[in-house]
Protein backbone atom coordinates (compact mmCIF):
# COMPACT_ATOMS: atom_id res chain seq x y z
CA UNK A 1 0.00 0.00 0.00
CA UNK A 2 1.08 3.69 -0.26
CA UNK A 3 1.93 5.47 2.56
CA UNK A 4 0.07 8.29 3.97
CA UNK A 5 0.54 12.07 2.05
CA UNK A 6 1.93 13.38 5.63
CA UNK A 7 -1.12 16.57 5.89
CA UNK A 8 -0.45 17.87 9.54
CA UNK A 9 -3.19 21.02 9.97
CA UNK A 10 -3.46 23.41 12.69
CA UNK A 11 -5.45 26.22 11.03
CA UNK A 12 -4.89 29.27 13.26
CA UNK A 13 -6.24 31.54 9.94
CA UNK A 14 -9.68 30.19 10.71
CA UNK A 15 -9.87 30.52 14.79
CA UNK A 16 -9.66 34.68 13.43
CA UNK A 17 -12.82 36.13 14.03
CA UNK A 18 -15.61 35.43 10.52
CA UNK A 19 -15.04 38.44 9.25
CA UNK A 20 -12.02 37.58 7.74
CA UNK A 21 -12.62 34.47 5.74
CA UNK A 22 -15.16 32.88 4.04
CA UNK A 23 -15.13 29.00 4.06
CA UNK A 24 -15.98 27.28 0.73
CA UNK A 25 -16.62 24.02 -0.68
CA UNK A 26 -14.53 22.88 -3.16
CA UNK A 27 -14.78 23.49 -7.51
CA UNK A 28 -14.00 20.28 -8.51
CA UNK A 29 -12.33 20.10 -11.86
CA UNK A 30 -12.90 17.58 -14.54
CA UNK A 31 -9.52 15.34 -15.17
CA UNK A 32 -6.79 16.57 -13.19
CA UNK A 33 -3.39 15.82 -13.82
CA UNK A 34 0.36 16.42 -12.50
CA UNK A 35 2.44 18.10 -14.10
CA UNK A 36 5.28 18.75 -11.42
CA UNK A 37 5.56 18.47 -7.82
CA UNK A 38 8.22 19.75 -5.70
CA UNK A 39 10.73 16.89 -3.82
CA UNK A 40 12.60 18.76 -1.90
CA UNK A 41 10.19 21.26 -0.65
CA UNK A 42 7.25 18.28 -0.03
CA UNK A 43 10.05 16.91 2.33
CA UNK A 44 11.12 20.04 4.18
CA UNK A 45 7.36 20.13 4.59
CA UNK A 46 6.54 16.88 6.31
CA UNK A 47 4.99 15.50 3.70
CA UNK A 48 5.77 12.05 1.30
CA UNK A 49 7.12 12.87 -1.95
CA UNK A 50 5.71 8.83 -3.54
CA UNK A 51 2.30 9.69 -1.39
CA UNK A 52 1.57 12.95 -3.02
CA UNK A 53 2.00 11.73 -6.62
CA UNK A 54 -0.86 9.41 -6.41
CA UNK A 55 -4.59 9.83 -7.26
CA UNK A 56 -5.74 10.70 -4.28
CA UNK A 57 -3.34 13.65 -3.87
CA UNK A 58 -3.46 14.82 -7.63
CA UNK A 59 -6.85 15.07 -6.33
CA UNK A 60 -6.13 17.23 -3.05
CA UNK A 61 -3.93 19.47 -5.27
CA UNK A 62 -6.54 20.37 -7.89
CA UNK A 63 -9.24 21.07 -5.30
CA UNK A 64 -11.26 17.95 -6.14
CA UNK A 65 -10.90 16.75 -2.36
CA UNK A 66 -10.36 17.76 0.99
CA UNK A 67 -7.02 16.27 2.58
CA UNK A 68 -7.55 15.49 6.23
CA UNK A 69 -7.81 18.17 8.53
CA UNK A 70 -8.05 20.77 6.08
CA UNK A 71 -10.53 23.86 6.58
CA UNK A 72 -10.66 25.62 2.83
CA UNK A 73 -10.92 28.76 2.93
CA UNK A 74 -10.82 32.25 0.97
CA UNK A 75 -9.14 34.60 2.58
CA UNK A 76 -10.90 38.28 2.82
CA UNK A 77 -8.82 41.83 1.87
CA UNK A 78 -8.29 44.98 0.49
CA UNK A 79 -6.12 46.56 -2.24
CA UNK A 80 -4.20 49.29 -2.96
CA UNK A 81 -4.28 48.80 -6.80
CA UNK A 82 -1.68 50.80 -9.10
CA UNK A 83 -2.69 53.25 -5.86
CA UNK A 84 -6.30 52.89 -6.03
CA UNK A 85 -8.03 50.80 -3.10
CA UNK A 86 -10.53 48.10 -3.99
CA UNK A 87 -12.32 45.21 -1.65
CA UNK A 88 -10.91 42.27 -2.98
CA UNK A 89 -10.12 38.63 -0.99
CA UNK A 90 -9.16 35.32 -2.42
CA UNK A 91 -11.15 35.44 -6.34
CA UNK A 92 -8.86 32.56 -7.54
CA UNK A 93 -7.48 30.92 -4.06
CA UNK A 94 -8.31 28.89 -1.13
CA UNK A 95 -6.26 28.47 1.81
CA UNK A 96 -6.51 24.94 2.37
CA UNK A 97 -4.81 25.20 6.17
CA UNK A 98 -1.16 26.11 7.72
CA UNK A 99 0.80 22.73 7.73
CA UNK A 100 2.85 22.31 10.93
CA UNK A 101 6.49 20.66 9.62
CA UNK A 102 8.40 18.47 11.64
CA UNK A 103 10.63 20.90 12.78
CA UNK A 104 7.41 22.87 14.25
CA UNK A 105 7.60 25.63 11.65
CA UNK A 106 4.04 26.44 10.34
CA UNK A 107 3.01 27.23 6.42
CA UNK A 108 0.28 28.18 4.25
CA UNK A 109 -0.85 25.49 1.71
CA UNK A 110 -2.68 27.57 -0.73
CA UNK A 111 -4.55 26.25 -3.52
CA UNK A 112 -4.47 28.71 -6.57
CA UNK A 113 -6.56 28.44 -9.70
CA UNK A 114 -9.24 26.63 -7.54
CA UNK A 115 -12.34 28.45 -8.56
CA UNK A 116 -15.16 31.16 -7.91
CA UNK A 117 -15.62 32.54 -4.34
CA UNK A 118 -17.48 35.43 -2.74
CA UNK A 119 -14.19 37.72 -4.05
CA UNK A 120 -14.17 36.37 -7.54
CA UNK A 121 -16.14 39.37 -8.65
CA UNK A 122 -16.29 39.39 -12.36
CA UNK A 123 -13.10 36.66 -12.69
CA UNK A 124 -13.89 32.82 -12.99
CA UNK A 125 -12.35 31.95 -10.10
CA UNK A 126 -9.44 30.30 -12.47
CA UNK A 127 -5.46 30.07 -13.85
CA UNK A 128 -4.05 29.21 -17.01
CA UNK A 129 -0.64 26.65 -17.00
CA UNK A 130 1.21 29.04 -18.33
CA UNK A 131 1.55 31.32 -15.64
CA UNK A 132 1.32 28.93 -12.68
CA UNK A 133 4.70 27.72 -14.23
CA UNK A 134 5.83 30.59 -14.49
CA UNK A 135 5.01 30.99 -10.51
CA UNK A 136 6.60 27.76 -9.91
CA UNK A 137 10.17 28.56 -12.19
CA UNK A 138 10.47 32.49 -10.74
CA UNK A 139 9.62 31.72 -7.05
CA UNK A 140 12.11 28.67 -6.82
CA UNK A 141 14.36 30.88 -8.70
CA UNK A 142 13.84 33.38 -5.90
CA UNK A 143 14.34 30.78 -2.95
CA UNK A 144 17.30 29.46 -4.58
CA UNK A 145 18.98 33.18 -4.74
CA UNK A 146 18.61 33.51 -0.78
CA UNK A 147 15.34 35.71 -1.33
CA UNK A 148 12.36 35.31 1.30
CA UNK A 149 9.42 34.13 -1.00
CA UNK A 150 6.51 31.84 -1.27
CA UNK A 151 7.53 28.21 -2.89
CA UNK A 152 5.71 26.60 -4.94
CA UNK A 153 4.68 22.96 -4.14
CA UNK A 154 2.85 21.84 -7.18
CA UNK A 155 1.04 22.47 -10.15
CA UNK A 156 -1.34 19.94 -11.93
CA UNK A 157 -3.64 20.66 -15.00
CA UNK A 158 -7.45 20.59 -14.63
CA UNK A 159 -8.63 18.64 -17.65
CA UNK A 160 -10.47 22.21 -18.75
CA UNK A 161 -9.80 25.42 -21.14
CA UNK A 162 -10.30 28.68 -18.95
CA UNK A 163 -11.23 31.40 -21.56
CA UNK A 164 -8.93 34.70 -21.94
CA UNK A 165 -7.81 35.98 -24.88
CA UNK A 166 -7.61 32.52 -26.39
CA UNK A 167 -8.42 29.23 -24.64
CA UNK A 168 -5.91 27.72 -22.35
CA UNK A 169 -5.67 24.79 -20.25
CA UNK A 170 -6.35 25.35 -17.41
CA UNK A 171 -4.29 24.69 -14.05
CA UNK A 172 -4.09 24.88 -10.07
CA UNK A 173 -1.11 26.24 -8.27
CA UNK A 174 -0.15 24.53 -4.55
CA UNK A 175 1.54 27.67 -2.66
CA UNK A 176 3.54 28.02 0.17
CA UNK A 177 3.66 30.54 2.64
CA UNK A 178 4.69 31.77 5.80
CA UNK A 179 1.42 32.94 5.48
CA UNK A 180 -0.82 35.46 3.25
CA UNK A 181 -1.27 37.95 5.88
CA UNK A 182 -1.24 41.01 3.85
CA UNK A 183 -0.88 44.89 4.04
CA UNK A 184 -4.07 44.88 2.50
CA UNK A 185 -5.11 42.36 5.14
CA UNK A 186 -5.16 45.21 7.59
CA UNK A 187 -6.24 47.49 5.32
CA UNK A 188 -9.05 45.65 5.33
CA UNK A 189 -10.02 45.14 8.99
CA UNK A 190 -9.46 49.10 9.59
CA UNK A 191 -11.53 50.13 7.42
CA UNK A 192 -14.55 47.72 6.75
CA UNK A 193 -14.22 46.27 10.44
CA UNK A 194 -14.55 47.05 14.05
CA UNK A 195 -11.39 48.23 15.95
CA UNK A 196 -11.87 44.97 17.97
CA UNK A 197 -11.11 43.10 14.48
CA UNK A 198 -7.80 45.09 13.95
CA UNK A 199 -6.13 44.52 16.85
CA UNK A 200 -7.15 40.83 16.64
CA UNK A 201 -5.66 40.97 13.47
CA UNK A 202 -2.64 42.57 14.87
CA UNK A 203 -2.39 40.44 17.87
CA UNK A 204 -2.37 37.47 15.76
CA UNK A 205 0.15 38.48 13.13
CA UNK A 206 2.50 39.23 16.17
CA UNK A 207 2.43 36.21 17.43
CA UNK A 208 2.43 34.28 14.02
CA UNK A 209 5.26 36.18 12.64
CA UNK A 210 6.96 39.12 14.83
CA UNK A 211 6.94 37.13 19.10
CA UNK A 212 9.67 39.08 20.29
CA UNK A 213 7.32 42.31 19.54
CA UNK A 214 4.75 40.99 22.32
CA UNK A 215 7.03 41.75 24.86
CA UNK A 216 7.95 45.40 23.35
CA UNK A 217 6.64 48.01 25.29
CA UNK A 218 4.41 49.42 22.77
CA UNK A 219 3.42 46.12 21.02
CA UNK A 220 1.86 47.90 17.58
CA UNK A 221 5.10 50.21 17.28
CA UNK A 222 7.32 47.26 17.71
CA UNK A 223 5.33 45.25 14.64
CA UNK A 224 5.66 48.42 12.42
CA UNK A 225 9.15 48.60 12.82
CA UNK A 226 9.35 44.89 12.49
CA UNK A 227 7.71 44.68 9.08
CA UNK A 228 9.50 47.82 8.12
CA UNK A 229 12.96 46.00 8.63
CA UNK A 230 11.69 43.24 6.89
CA UNK A 231 10.74 44.98 3.92
CA UNK A 232 13.42 46.97 3.76
CA UNK A 233 15.98 44.04 3.52
CA UNK A 234 13.51 42.09 0.67
CA UNK A 235 13.30 45.35 -1.33
CA UNK A 236 17.19 45.91 -1.38
CA UNK A 237 17.52 42.08 -1.82
CA UNK A 238 15.12 42.60 -5.07
CA UNK A 239 17.35 45.67 -6.40
CA UNK A 240 20.83 43.51 -6.04
CA UNK A 241 19.60 41.17 -7.95
CA UNK A 242 17.17 43.23 -10.80
CA UNK A 243 14.34 41.86 -9.73
CA UNK A 244 10.81 43.82 -10.80
CA UNK A 245 7.76 42.44 -9.13
CA UNK A 246 5.57 44.10 -11.32
CA UNK A 247 2.72 44.13 -9.40
CA UNK A 248 3.27 46.02 -5.69
CA UNK A 249 0.01 46.74 -4.72
CA UNK A 250 -0.88 46.74 -1.11
CA UNK A 251 -2.93 43.21 -1.38
CA UNK A 252 0.60 42.08 -2.78
CA UNK A 253 2.94 42.99 0.33
CA UNK A 254 2.83 40.42 2.51
CA UNK A 255 3.83 41.12 6.18
CA UNK A 256 6.06 38.04 6.94
CA UNK A 257 8.32 39.70 4.73
CA UNK A 258 8.02 37.20 1.85
CA UNK A 259 8.02 37.70 -2.26
CA UNK A 260 4.69 36.90 -2.95
CA UNK A 261 2.29 37.12 -6.05
CA UNK A 262 4.28 36.27 -9.20
CA UNK A 263 2.49 37.66 -11.67
CA UNK A 264 4.20 40.30 -14.48
CA UNK A 265 7.35 40.24 -12.56
CA UNK A 266 10.40 39.41 -14.28
CA UNK A 267 14.44 40.30 -13.94
CA UNK A 268 15.72 43.30 -15.71
CA UNK A 269 18.20 43.21 -18.64
CA UNK A 270 20.11 45.81 -19.44
CA UNK A 271 20.37 47.82 -16.27
CA UNK A 272 17.71 50.81 -16.50
CA UNK A 273 15.87 52.38 -13.09
CA UNK A 274 12.99 52.44 -15.31
CA UNK A 275 12.38 49.14 -16.67
CA UNK A 276 9.25 47.65 -16.60
CA UNK A 277 7.79 44.68 -17.80
CA UNK A 278 4.00 44.62 -17.29
CA UNK A 279 1.79 45.27 -19.63
CA UNK A 280 -0.44 47.07 -18.01
CA UNK A 281 1.86 49.43 -16.04
CA UNK A 282 1.43 52.09 -18.39
CA UNK A 283 2.97 54.91 -15.90
CA UNK A 284 5.58 53.21 -14.95
CA UNK A 285 4.48 52.73 -11.26
CA UNK A 286 6.23 49.89 -10.48
CA UNK A 287 9.38 49.83 -12.69
CA UNK A 288 13.00 48.89 -11.02
CA UNK A 289 13.64 52.26 -10.01
CA UNK A 290 10.70 52.91 -7.84
CA UNK A 291 10.33 49.69 -5.97
CA UNK A 292 12.02 51.00 -2.55
CA UNK A 293 9.97 54.46 -2.80
CA UNK A 294 6.48 51.92 -3.22
CA UNK A 295 7.89 50.17 -0.30
CA UNK A 296 7.48 53.32 1.55
CA UNK A 297 4.43 54.01 -0.05
CA UNK A 298 3.02 50.72 1.30
CA UNK A 299 4.40 50.77 4.56
CA UNK A 300 2.38 54.16 4.72
CA UNK A 301 -0.86 52.51 4.11
CA UNK A 302 0.31 49.82 6.78
CA UNK A 303 0.76 52.33 9.22
CA UNK A 304 -2.00 54.09 9.06
CA UNK A 305 -4.39 51.06 10.05
CA UNK A 306 -1.90 50.71 13.03
CA UNK A 307 -2.37 54.71 14.02
CA UNK A 308 -5.13 53.97 16.66
CA UNK A 309 -3.31 51.30 18.12
CA UNK A 310 0.08 53.17 18.06
CA UNK A 311 -0.52 55.71 20.89
CA UNK A 312 -3.50 57.11 22.25
CA UNK A 313 -2.37 60.75 21.24
CA UNK A 314 -3.14 61.04 17.37
CA UNK A 315 -0.63 63.49 16.58
CA UNK A 316 1.63 61.22 18.70
CA UNK A 317 0.84 57.74 16.83
CA UNK A 318 1.49 59.90 13.54
CA UNK A 319 4.48 60.65 14.91
CA UNK A 320 5.61 57.29 15.80
CA UNK A 321 4.55 55.78 11.84
CA UNK A 322 6.32 58.15 10.14
CA UNK A 323 9.80 57.81 11.96
CA UNK A 324 9.05 53.85 11.44
CA UNK A 325 8.37 54.78 8.03
CA UNK A 326 12.23 56.98 7.52
CA UNK A 327 13.90 54.24 9.67
CA UNK A 328 12.75 51.77 6.62
CA UNK A 329 14.51 53.80 4.00
CA UNK A 330 17.73 54.03 6.01
CA UNK A 331 17.94 50.77 6.46
CA UNK A 332 16.68 50.09 2.88
CA UNK A 333 19.89 52.11 1.66
CA UNK A 334 22.13 50.79 4.09
CA UNK A 335 21.17 47.25 2.89
CA UNK A 336 21.86 48.29 -0.76
CA UNK A 337 24.71 50.10 0.25
CA UNK A 338 26.46 46.84 2.05
CA UNK A 339 24.88 44.47 -0.80
CA UNK A 340 26.56 46.43 -3.92
CA UNK A 341 29.52 46.29 -1.88
CA UNK A 342 29.57 42.79 -1.71
CA UNK A 343 28.47 42.93 -5.58
CA UNK A 344 31.93 44.15 -6.28
CA UNK A 345 34.25 42.39 -3.51
CA UNK A 346 34.63 45.72 -1.55
CA UNK A 347 35.04 44.86 2.56
CA UNK A 348 34.89 47.63 4.91
CA UNK A 349 33.68 50.94 4.18
CA UNK A 350 35.03 53.95 2.44
CA UNK A 351 33.63 57.69 1.92
CA UNK A 352 33.95 57.01 -1.69
CA UNK A 353 32.24 53.94 -2.00
CA UNK A 354 28.79 55.23 -2.76
CA UNK A 355 30.08 56.85 -5.77
CA UNK A 356 32.46 54.23 -6.92
CA UNK A 357 28.89 52.55 -7.12
CA UNK A 358 26.86 54.64 -8.62
CA UNK A 359 29.34 55.59 -11.35
CA UNK A 360 28.99 52.18 -12.69
CA UNK A 361 25.47 52.27 -12.99
CA UNK A 362 25.35 55.00 -14.64
CA UNK A 363 28.14 53.35 -16.80
CA UNK A 364 25.91 50.38 -17.16
CA UNK A 365 22.90 52.64 -18.26
CA UNK A 366 25.12 54.57 -20.66
CA UNK A 367 26.22 51.64 -22.61
CA UNK A 368 22.53 49.22 -22.12
CA UNK A 369 24.77 46.57 -20.62
CA UNK A 370 23.32 43.41 -18.96
CA UNK A 371 22.94 44.01 -15.43
CA UNK A 372 23.58 40.28 -14.38
CA UNK A 373 26.46 39.25 -16.48
CA UNK A 374 28.17 42.53 -15.64
CA UNK A 375 28.51 41.64 -12.69
CA UNK A 376 29.45 38.00 -13.61
CA UNK A 377 31.99 39.32 -16.06
CA UNK A 378 33.35 41.52 -12.85
CA UNK A 379 33.06 38.43 -10.86
CA UNK A 380 34.82 35.86 -13.25
CA UNK A 381 37.61 38.74 -13.87
CA UNK A 382 36.67 37.91 -17.59
CA UNK A 383 35.58 41.26 -19.36
CA UNK A 384 34.38 40.31 -23.08
CA UNK A 385 34.53 42.35 -25.82
CA UNK A 386 31.48 44.84 -25.91
CA UNK A 387 30.32 48.46 -25.52
CA UNK A 388 30.57 48.74 -21.74
CA UNK A 389 34.12 47.47 -21.64
CA UNK A 390 35.24 48.57 -24.41
CA UNK A 391 34.84 52.25 -23.64
CA UNK A 392 37.28 54.30 -21.96
CA UNK A 393 35.15 55.46 -19.13
CA UNK A 394 34.57 51.83 -17.74
CA UNK A 395 38.72 51.52 -17.83
CA UNK A 396 38.74 55.03 -15.90
CA UNK A 397 36.45 52.72 -13.39
CA UNK A 398 37.85 49.85 -13.35
CA UNK A 399 41.20 51.36 -12.54
CA UNK A 400 39.56 53.45 -9.19
CA UNK A 401 37.75 50.21 -8.49
CA UNK A 402 41.26 48.42 -8.29
CA UNK A 403 42.49 50.80 -6.22
CA UNK A 404 39.77 50.51 -4.18
CA UNK A 405 40.16 46.94 -3.77
CA UNK A 406 44.14 46.79 -3.38
CA UNK A 407 43.43 49.09 -0.45
CA UNK A 408 41.77 46.52 2.02
CA UNK A 409 43.72 43.72 3.28
CA UNK A 410 41.98 40.88 2.04
CA UNK A 411 43.41 38.91 -0.96
CA UNK A 412 42.15 38.55 -4.37
CA UNK A 413 40.86 35.03 -3.64
CA UNK A 414 38.60 36.60 -0.94
CA UNK A 415 37.57 39.21 -2.54
CA UNK A 416 36.58 37.17 -5.42
CA UNK A 417 34.67 35.26 -3.45
CA UNK A 418 32.98 37.50 -1.79
CA UNK A 419 31.56 38.35 -5.17
CA UNK A 420 30.70 35.03 -6.68
CA UNK A 421 28.74 34.48 -3.70
CA UNK A 422 26.69 38.04 -4.12
CA UNK A 423 26.48 37.73 -8.23
CA UNK A 424 24.15 34.89 -9.41
CA UNK A 425 26.09 33.29 -12.20
CA UNK A 426 22.65 32.59 -13.89
CA UNK A 427 18.64 34.35 -13.22
CA UNK A 428 15.64 33.12 -15.00
CA UNK A 429 16.29 34.82 -17.79
CA UNK A 430 13.03 36.45 -20.01
CA UNK A 431 13.57 34.48 -23.06
CA UNK A 432 14.44 30.95 -21.30
CA UNK A 433 11.73 31.29 -19.02
CA UNK A 434 9.10 31.96 -22.09
CA UNK A 435 10.67 28.66 -23.83
CA UNK A 436 10.38 26.71 -20.77
CA UNK A 437 6.42 27.30 -20.74
CA UNK A 438 6.07 27.22 -24.37
CA UNK A 439 7.02 23.39 -24.35
CA UNK A 440 5.31 22.52 -21.10
CA UNK A 441 2.05 24.46 -22.37
CA UNK A 442 2.04 23.75 -26.12
CA UNK A 443 3.99 20.53 -26.64
CA UNK A 444 3.52 18.81 -22.82
CA UNK A 445 7.18 18.54 -22.91
CA UNK A 446 8.51 19.56 -19.07
CA UNK A 447 12.57 18.43 -20.02
CA UNK A 448 13.32 22.24 -20.76
CA UNK A 449 11.59 23.20 -17.46
CA UNK A 450 12.68 20.46 -15.46
CA UNK A 451 16.49 21.81 -16.51
CA UNK A 452 16.29 25.42 -16.00
CA UNK A 453 15.03 24.53 -12.77
CA UNK A 454 17.83 22.71 -11.75
CA UNK A 455 20.18 25.31 -13.41
CA UNK A 456 18.10 28.13 -11.18
CA UNK A 457 18.61 25.96 -7.71
CA UNK A 458 22.18 27.09 -6.91
CA UNK A 459 22.30 30.18 -8.82
CA UNK A 460 25.91 31.15 -7.24
CA UNK A 461 27.55 27.83 -7.98
CA UNK A 462 29.02 29.04 -11.56
CA UNK A 463 28.94 25.41 -12.51
CA UNK A 464 29.60 24.91 -16.04
CA UNK A 465 26.63 22.86 -17.03
CA UNK A 466 24.91 26.08 -15.77
CA UNK A 467 26.60 28.49 -18.42
CA UNK A 468 23.96 27.87 -21.23
CA UNK A 469 21.32 29.67 -19.02
CA UNK A 470 23.77 32.92 -18.41
CA UNK A 471 23.58 33.72 -21.98
CA UNK A 472 21.62 36.91 -23.25
CA UNK A 473 18.58 36.68 -25.66
CA UNK A 474 19.83 37.21 -29.05
CA UNK A 475 19.46 40.80 -30.33
CA UNK A 476 15.80 41.59 -32.27
CA UNK A 477 13.39 40.20 -29.98
CA UNK A 478 11.56 42.97 -29.14
CA UNK A 479 10.50 44.38 -25.47
CA UNK A 480 9.79 41.89 -23.55
CA UNK A 481 6.29 41.98 -22.27
CA UNK A 482 4.55 40.66 -19.21
CA UNK A 483 0.57 40.14 -18.27
CA UNK A 484 -0.69 39.25 -15.07
P1 LIG B 1 -3.45 39.89 -8.33
O1 LIG B 1 -3.26 40.93 -9.37
O2 LIG B 1 -3.00 38.54 -8.72
O3 LIG B 1 -2.87 40.30 -7.02
O4 LIG B 1 -5.04 39.74 -8.12
C1 LIG B 1 -5.82 40.81 -7.69
C2 LIG B 1 -7.19 40.33 -7.29
O5 LIG B 1 -7.89 39.79 -8.40
C3 LIG B 1 -7.20 39.25 -6.23
O6 LIG B 1 -8.31 39.49 -5.40
C4 LIG B 1 -7.39 38.01 -7.04
O7 LIG B 1 -7.95 36.95 -6.28
C5 LIG B 1 -8.33 38.47 -8.12
N1 LIG B 1 -8.28 37.65 -9.33
C6 LIG B 1 -7.25 37.53 -10.21
N2 LIG B 1 -7.57 36.69 -11.21
C7 LIG B 1 -8.82 36.23 -10.97
C8 LIG B 1 -9.73 35.33 -11.63
N3 LIG B 1 -9.38 34.71 -12.76
N4 LIG B 1 -10.93 35.12 -11.06
C9 LIG B 1 -11.28 35.73 -9.93
N5 LIG B 1 -10.50 36.60 -9.27
C10 LIG B 1 -9.28 36.85 -9.77
MG1 LIG C 1 -2.44 39.25 -5.40
MG1 LIG D 1 -1.51 37.52 -9.16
Amino acid sequence: GTSAPGWNFDNSYARLPDAFFSKQELKPVEAPELVVLNGPLAASLGLNEQALRSDASIEVFAGNRVPEGSEPLAQAYAGHQFGHLNMLGDGRALLLGEQITPSGERFDIQLKGSGRTPYSRGGDGRAALGPMLREYIISEAMHGLGIPTTRSLAVVTTGELIHRLEELPGAVLTRVASSHIRVGTFVYAAGALSGEHLGALADYTIERHYPEAASSANRYLALLEGVANRQASLIAKWQLVGFIHGVMNTDNMALSGETIDYGPCAFMDSYDPATVFSSIDSHGRYAYGQQPKIGAWNLARFAETLLPLLHEDEEEAVNLAQKAIEGYMDQFHAHLLSGMRAKLGMFGEEADDEELIGRLQQLMQEHQADYTNTFRSLTLGELEDNQLFGSESFKEWERSWKERLGRQPQTEEVWRALMRANNPAVIPRNHRVEEALEAASERGDLEPMHRLVAALANPYAYAPEQEEYASMAACGVGKYRTYC
